[in-house]
Formats: C-alpha cells, sequence, structure tokens
C-alpha cells in the first residue's frame, strides 16, 4: 500500500514496536485519565469536550474509541492524532521509549538529528563527570558538607545526579575532548565558553543540577553558587539546541508516574525545592528552572494533569509577578489553585519541620488561583475605595477571561461580585469591554452525536458485509474472490472494502493492526475500532456472510439489467442481443434467490419488488 512507509521501517521492527508499546499505557501517558471498566477502559475523550467518558480504550484489541465524536485506531493512530505527530515520527517516538534502534535509522537520520544526538551524549557525559566529582573529589568537600547541612541525602544525591564544578576553569574542556567531543560541541550545549582567552568551562565552584527534559535526557544545567560573593546566585545553562527554557519542567521525567497517579501537579520554585519535597516522598513536583510559565509550559503540563496547585511562601509579591505565567495555565483549561506557606518558610522548611502529612494537607486545601486573586487584593488595598475598587475590578476581570469553563466562570462572578461588593453586572459589562463573548446555549461541538445516516437497505448490507470481515479477517480472501470491491455503492464502505481487499496478500491473513497502519485512515481507524469495541460478532458469522454476498450479488445484477436496459433504449441496440442478456441475468438472478430461500434476512424488498 504505502511503500514509502513501508520501505522506512520494516513491517517486523512496526510489529515489534507495537507490540511491546501497550496502548493503555500510552494513552495514560499522553495525559488521558483512564478507569477501569468491565474488560476495558474509559476515559474522557482528548479530542472533543465531554463531561461523561465515552473514550473507550481496550487493551485486549489494543485499540482506542470515541462513542461521541467517533473518533478511533490503535497505538499509533492515537500517537499520531493526539501528539500530531507523522507516522514515521511516531515510530520513533514509541521505538525511543522501548529502547528498539530502528534499522534504517542511521540511514536517514538527517545530519541535524545526529548532531542533536552527539550533544545529548556529551551531556550525559558531563553529568556523570561533575557528579562523579561531587562523590569522589577532596575539592568537593565543601559542597557536599553543603547539601549534607542543607539535610540531601545520598540517595537523593544519586537519583538526581546532582554534581559540582570545582574551582578549575579548564576542567571540563580537558576531559570531554579527551573523550573525542569537539570545542564547538562544547559551545554548542553551552558547557563551556570559548573567548580571546580561550575555552572555558562555564560552570566553576558550583553544585549542578542537571536538568532532564521530559523523557530523561539531559538538556542543560541549573548552577549554585558555594560562595555568597560568587554571582550570580543561580546560573543556568544557556538556551541551545537542546535547551529551551520554555519547555522543560524541572522534574517532569521522574514526576510524570506519580502525575497520573495525583491528577494534578505541585509547582515550586526551585531545585532545591523539587529534590527536598521528593526526597520526602511527594513526587508530583516540578519546578520552572527560573522563569515564568510560558505557553509550552502549560501544554506540556496539560498532557499530564488536569490541575496545577502552585506552592508559594508567604511572599505575595513572588505571585503577582508569576501571574502571567498562571493565566496561561487558565488559558490551556487547567485547574490552578494556590497553596499558601506560612510566611517565611519554603516547601523544604516546611516539610523539615511538619512532615510531608501536613505538606499534602496544605496543598489539598489550596484555594482556586481566582480566589487567591481576589483575596490577595483585598487584603492588600482599601477596596472601599471607588479607584481601587475599579482597579481590582480590571485585575480580576483578566482572570476571568482566561477561563475555559463557562460554569466555573459564571461562578466566579458571582463569588467575584460577593467580595468586591459589586453587582454581577459591573463584572459582565468589563468582560464584554475586554473582548469577550457570550455564546449561548451549550457548545455545539461539545455535544456533538453524529446522527446515524438512514441507509438503504443495500448500504445497510455492504455494511454488515464489512463488519464481518473486521470481525474475522480470516475471511477476507473468499470474500474477496467473490465479490468485486468495485460493486460497492455506498462511497464510505466503497472506501474502506478497497483497502481492506488490498490488505489481503496471497497467503497472508490480514492483521487489523497492520491494516490501520498502512492505510492511515481515519475513516478507517474509526469503523474499524468501533466495530471491534462495541459489537460482539454474532455466532455463524460465515453463514452472515454468505447472505451477505448473495444479497449483494442481487443488487449487481439488477444494476447490470438496468444498464442493458437503459441502454438498449437510449441507442435503439440489437433486440435479440438485448433479450438474451436480460434473459441470462434474470436466470442468474433466480438462481441466487433459489439459493437464497432458507436466508435468514429480509432486508432486500427490492428483490421482491423486482
Ligand atoms: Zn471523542
Amino acid at each position: 500500500m504505502n511503500n514509502t512507509r513501508k520501505g522506512l521501517v520494516p513491517r517486523e521492527t512496526i510489529d515489534e514496536i507495537q507490540s511491546r508499546s501497550d496502548i493503555v499505557d500510552i494513552i495514560s501517558e499522553c495525559g488521558v485519565v483512564l478507569r477501569p471498566a468491565g474488560q476495558s477502559y474509559k476515559g474522557l475523550c482528548p479530542f472533543h469536550d465531554e463531561k461523561t467518558p465515552s473514550f473507550t480504550v481496550s487493551p485486549q484489541r489494543q485499540m482506542f474509541y470515541c462513542f461521541g465524536c467517533q473518533t478511533g485506531g490503535n497505538v499509533i493512530s492515537f500517537v499520531q492524532k493526539h501528539e500530531g505527530k507523522s507516522f514515521i515520527e511516531t515510530i520513533e517516538w514509541l521505538a525511543e521509549r522501548q529502547n528498539i534502534m530502528l534499522p534504517t535509522q542511521d540511514a536517514r537520520e538527517s545530519a541535524n538529528q545526529k548532531r542533536l544526538r552527539t550533544l545529548e551524549d556529551l551531556n550525559r557525559f558531563a553529568v556523570e563527570y561533575y557528579h562523579r566529582q561531587l562523590l569522589t573529589e577532596r575539592a568537593s568537600e565543601s559542597a557536599r558538607q553543603y547539601l549534607k547541612h542543607r539535610g540531601v541525602q545520598p540517595k537523593t544525591l544519586r537519583s538526581f545526579q546532582l554534581g559540582y564544578a570545582t574551582s578549575g576553569r579548564r576542567e571540563l574542556v580537558k576531559v570531554a575532548m579527551d573523550k573525542g567531543f569537539t570545542i564547538q560541541q562544547l559551545v554548542d550545549v553551552g558547557l563551556i565558553k570559548d573567548e580571546d582567552k580561550g575555552p572555558q568551562d562555564r560552570f566553576w565552584n558550583r553544585i549542578l543540577f542537571p536538568i532532564q527534559n521530559e523523557r530523561g535526557v539531559p538538556v542543560g544545567f541549573g548552577g549554585r553558587a558555594l560562595s555568597e560573593e560568587h554571582q550570580p546566585k543561580y546560573l543556568n545553562s544557556p538556551a541551545t539546541s537542546l535547551y529551551d527554557k520554555s519547555n522543560i519542567l524541572y522534574n517532569l521525567d521522574k514526576a510524570r508516574q506519580s502525575l497520573y497517579k495525583q491528577q494534578r501537579v505541585l509547582l515550586v520554585e526551585g531545585y532545591m525545592d523539587v529534590l527536598m519535597l521528593y526526597q520526602a516522598g511527594v513526587e508530583h513536583v516540578v519546578a520552572s528552572s527560573g522563569t515564568s510559565l510560558s505557553e509550552n509550559h502549560a501544554r506540556l503540563l496539560k498532557r499530564f494533569v488536569p490541575e496545577v496547585v502552585i506552592v508559594y511562601d508567604g511572599d505575595t509579591s513572588g505571585f503577582q509577578a508569576a501571574q502571567r505565567g498562571l493565566l496561561r495555565l487558565l488559558a490551556e483549561d487547567l485547574r490552578v489553585r494556590v497553596a499558601l506557606l506560612p510566611a517565611g518558610e519554603d516547601p523544604d522548611s516546611f516539610t523539615r519541620q511538619h512532615g510531608a502529612d501536613a505538606f499534602t494537607q496544605l496543598t489539598d486545601k489550596a484555594i482556586n488561583l481566582i480566589e487567591f486573586q481576589i483575596q490577595a487584593v483585598i487584603q492588600n488595598r482599601d477596596i472601599h475605595r471607588v479607584d481601587v475598587k475599579m482597579q481590582v475590578v480590571k485585575e480580576v476581570t483578566e482572570t476571568l477571561l482566561n477561563l475555559k469553563n463557562r460554569v466555573e466562570r459564571s461562578e466566579y462572578i458571582k463569588y467575584a461580585a460577593r467580595e468586591l461588593r459589586v453587582d454581577e453586572r459591573v463584572l459582565w459589562d468589563e468582560l464584554k469591554d475586554a473582548g469577550f463573548k457570550e455564546t449561548s446555549g451549550p457548545r455545539q461541538t461539545n455535544r456533538r452525536k453524529v446522527a446515524p445516516q438512514k441507509l438503504s437497505a443495500r448500504a445497510q448490507i455492504e455494511h454488515q458485509l464489512i463488519e464481518a470481515l473486521i470481525q474475522n479477517p480470516a475471511l477476507l480472501s473468499y470474500v474477496k474472490s467473490q465479490f468485486d470491491c468495485q460493486h460497492f455503492t455506498e462511497p464510505r464502505f466503497a472506501k474502506i472494502a478497497q483497502l481492506l481487499w488490498e490488505a489481503d496478500t496471497d497467503g497472508e491473513q490480514m492483521d487489523i493492526q497492520t491494516l490501520i497502519n498502512d492505510a492511515s485512515d481515519e475513516a478507517l481507524n474509526a469503523f474499524v475500532s468501533s466495530v471491534l469495541l462495541r459489537k460482539t460478532p454474532p455466532p455463524n458469522l460465515q453463514a452472515r456472510v454468505e447472505g451477505c454476498l448473495k444479497k449483494l450479488r442481487n443488487f449487481h445484477l439488477q444494476d447490470l439489467e438496468q444498464r442493458v436496459r437503459s441502454h438498449a433504449l437510449a441507442e435503439g441496440a440489437d433486440e435479440m442481443e438485448t433479450l438474451e442478456q436480460l434473459v441470462r441475468l434474470s436466470n442468474e438472478r433466480r438462481a441466487l434467490r433459489g439459493h437464497n430461500a432458507e436466508g435468514t434476512h429480509d432486508e432486500d424488498s427490492n428483490e421482491r419488488r423486482s
């Protein structure tokens, strides 16, 4: 079928990748919360807005199907659609997860991809080098003491692969070059600076926190100075082709599993906060490394959790600075709550003093961003003054504007009106002035149910036949020998039939998963997964298929008769010949009907009419 695709990655490799990529795992990893429901799993569909789960995943079939928007397919089609990847990118993505080397990868890999891989290797090398330095070098004693003093346990130190860059200026440069890396590569990952005085390490006299992307690949470092005089206190890797701050959340790789379990993420400010919480057993925690939240961060989080709890220390000025980033979270339709620590505490000191359970309780009690915002302005400003009040109304409006959920929005408008002591209408007017358009009634797209089309008797039989073939692909070769797929009339089924007919190659039974991968056709995916996930095959599929074939052949003969008649009328064709043809066709049909006498399906009223 699609030879370019087949050619790139051998079928056996695709099969292997697919059989090792469990659809339930992958879909969960992509952030869809699935709960067991009988033999399958159900969740809220990521492809359409819904409140009750109609998205179904079958581990037996390794397929998914949404009863709401009729999207379906296998693990590959899911990743393609959900992550917006091409077929090949999806295969690569899944292969990497499983540590499967794609045999054709080297040949195909562009120069740039190779370059990036080398840079990743260089980063891995540097992580190990600095980590070893911290653990074993005499010169690292002060760093070890510092971490010990902060309460970092050896286990944590190892799992986060903390490192230390000693005071030398050309340490890493030397060992990396001995290892075969070039100056240019070291510059490209931001580990050295190549200036007038020659290449120099970027990090010295700093404790290093390796920063990984969500797949666990080291992409950069955060470096903390050991002495007060050494500025800046925190020095991060510069932006490189591997490291883009706006895409990276510290600890997301380790937190992933816990995020699925907790269904929320705790967002803290620094590396140490993450470390200390993780060490205390609070694993669903990430930090944006020294930047405010970007749209990419918000989207990244949305893939894993529906809710973000922001943990702030008592200082609300830090909070106000971060507001823009928080609105981005709302805009991605994440629930946002704020947990405020007592003044003078950070997550580390709080956990050490009160324990992890107390910290969890604190995050459980976190209040909604909007409430928090309103409370913060009410507490800090003289709300009785009209000008102050109007200013506050404007600020709150901006947050309300970013709320995606209509019900929530009107709830919070009520809340804000009450707390600010203004009329609800004032807030609605502000919203309108700020460009907000109220849509009335439930959004059409939310509840879009595709009305089942009324199929003609013939299309119904075509439908039945294709369903039977998907339920038992072993019948395909036989059906193919009996019926030409060109004779399907309903365009949808004609297309699927054609794909099926093509998928059946001599002596090899068609495999549904392969069919889906090869065809890469949304209509086919939806049809196949809907049949497999919602219907139990009838007991005697073979008999059903025979019945369908007879009826379809009969319809086809009628077509031919019709054609002969109209041809004869239009062209004044040889009467004798026309008559002979008609008699032959009608005999054929009578023969079919004879066989069909014991048939159980009676949809073909056309047959009797003629
Ligand atoms: Zn859906």
